[in-house]
């Protein structure tokens, strides 16, 4: 948790910085679907700075080689940070405490 943290924290003070880098959700579907093994983008986040429900699809993306933040297109805070982590192919820290709620539906039952 100490090394989640501490990227955590490095990414605070660089993710605003690169406002080319913002894409949408959906940008993000290839590193997700890594992750989890369900469709992710269409899972209903809920923010728990705002309380506002939608797709992570629609969540805003601040990406890089290294991984993913994605934040409430409310109210902009981070609900989701993934990163890879370097020299460990297949392993990866996601920080989900920006969210409140995630609900995943597997596909095929609507
Ligand atoms: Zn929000």
């Amino acid at each position: 948790m100490n090394e989640m943290s501490k990227s955590g924290q490095s990414g605070t003070t660089g993710e605003r910085s690169d406002e080319a880098l913002r894409l949408d959700g959906n940008a993000a579907a290839g590193l997700l679907a890594e992750v989890f093994a369900v469709e992710m983008t269409s899972a209903q986040s809920t923010c728990a700075g705002c309380g506002q429900t939608g797709p992570v699809g629609m969540l805003l993306l601040y990406g890089g080689e290294m991984g993913a933040v994605l934040r409430c297109p409310a109210c902009e805070r981070v609900q989701v940070r993934v990163v890879r982590e370097r020299g460990r192919a297949g392993r990866y820290w996601v920080d989900m405490r920006g969210m409140t709620t995630l609900r995943i539906t597997p596909s095929g039952l609507g």
